[in-house]
């Protein structure tokens, strides 16, 4: 049994944030208006019903036209051939109607598109996320209060209207009956650390923590160094000490790596990340071009220890293609050779300053949140953990939520 409430919720619009939502409602409708037409005339005479023929359609086409997510293009889409159904239904009966024109300043926001909170409510819009407050009336047990600060509903999807020069949130919230699995789990919105690997610094998350590689060069060195004067020895009591000198660098390696990944997850569970993210290590030695056969091993064993140990917090690891993340400005997403040298990353276009490593970071962390955005299913929103505060898909910098005030 399942109990649903719709709550109506007054939002507060931060400065600027109107023409924005406006510009994003309007656009949605012209994706609903574009997608009504399409679908009301249809292929060959018939009506479209299907919102799998209705998105390979127009999709692209749309995504062109306006500035709004992949989301909410869909759901603009979807908005509309759901009227067509209905309308052909109608139809069907012998009833009179017409094609639908959509016509009210609304959009449909899920979760992918939106971020729902207890106090405030974070919106794609034709340029970035916006954040609105709410305004509650007082009294726990008033609506939409009663239930949007209670933990036992959850929000579900929300329709973003204007009405007499006011924004609202009509939420439609599902009550989460004890034992039972919140299904927020699936499109659960996700807060990813970027985790850049390399040869002065073994890790760097997008946190800005850093973990230097000095003492595994240092290793390395020492375990050159006395294999070279074993093997000038060249006896066979000295063979078998290479092979035993082997052993203990990788032990100490270990011991070593378990550390940092030990402290890769701490730095996640402290950031509240559902994701930790790495380049996809299967092309390593193409990225890096200087790294080592222990570097290599290295920073799979890294992975390897950062997934398993990842598993016990309920965090994910994964992997991302790499490309242009040394390159790319996590800033403004200019490209190009000249933008990082050695250590240092600065941007041609923006002038963004930083360590390349803390750059790449940031850019492993973007680089998930773009192929989830892609994703056949939307995607559920994701922002990149930073040291203070979040980036989300459109590179905007998003502060430490402000509690009070
Ligand atoms: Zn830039």
């Amino acid at each position: 049994m399942e109990s649903r409430r719709t709550a109506v919720i007054k939002l507060d619009t931060p400065e600027g944030a109107d023409s924005l939502l406006e510009e994003t409602v309007e656009q949605f409708k012209y994706c609903a208006n574009t997608a009504s037409d399409w679908c009301w005339h249809g292929d060959d005479g018939y009506h479209v019903t299907s919102k799998a023929n209705a998105e390979r359609a127009l999709y692209d086409q749309l995504r062109d036209e306006t500035d709004l997510t992949a989301n909410l293009v869909q759901k603009g889409i979807r908005r509309a051939v759901e009227s067509v159904k209905s309308g052909v239904e109608r139809l069907k009966r012998g009833e009179n109607t017409s094609q639908p024109y959509f016509s009210a300043d609304s959009a449909v926001y899920d979760k992918r598109s939106a971020t729902f909170h207890r106090d405030h409510v974070s919106h794609s819009t034709v340029d970035g996320r916006v954040a609105c407050d709410y305004i509650l009336p007082d009294g726990s047990e008033t609506p939409p209060t009663k239930y949007v600060s209670n933990g036992d509903f959850e929000f579900r999807m929300a329709h973003l209207q204007y009405r007499d020069g006011d924004w609202y949130l009509h939420a439609s919230m599902r009550k989460v009956e004890a034992g039972e699995e919140s299904s927020e789990s699936e499109s659960e919105h996700r807060t990813v650390l970027g985790v850049d690997l390399g040869l002065n610094n073994l890790a760097v998350a997008s946190t800005g923590r850093f973990w230097s590689a000095d003492e595994f060069n240092h290793w390395r060195r020492e375990y050159k160094k006395r294999r070279g004067s074993l093997q000038q020895c060249g006896s066979r009591y000295a063979h078998e000490n290479i092979e035993n000198v082997g052993e203990k660098e990788y032990g100490r390696f270990e011991i070593h790596l378990h550390t940092v990944a030990n402290e890769i997850i701490e730095e996640a569970v402290e950031s509240d990340c559902s994701h930790i993210v790495f380049e996809d290590l299967t092309h390593i030695r193409e990225n890096i071009p200087e790294a080592t056969w222990q570097h290599v091993w290295a920073f799979r064993r890294l992975y390897e220890y950062v997934e398993y140990k990842a598993e016990e917090h309920r965090i994910e690891a994964v992997q991302v293609d790499p490309r242009n993340t040394s390159k790319r400005c996590s800033t403004c997403g200019f490209t190009h050779n000249d933008n990082r040298h050695q250590e240092s990353f600065e941007c041609q276009k923006c002038g963004y300053e930083n360590h390349a490593d803390y750059n790449g970071a940031k850019n492993i962390g973007l680089q998930y949140l773009r192929r989830r955005q892609n994703a056949d299913d939307g995607g559920a929103p994701v922002d990149v953990r930073l040291n203070r505060g979040t980036l989300n898909v459109s590179g905007e910098y998003v502060p430490p939520a402000s509690t009070g005030a």
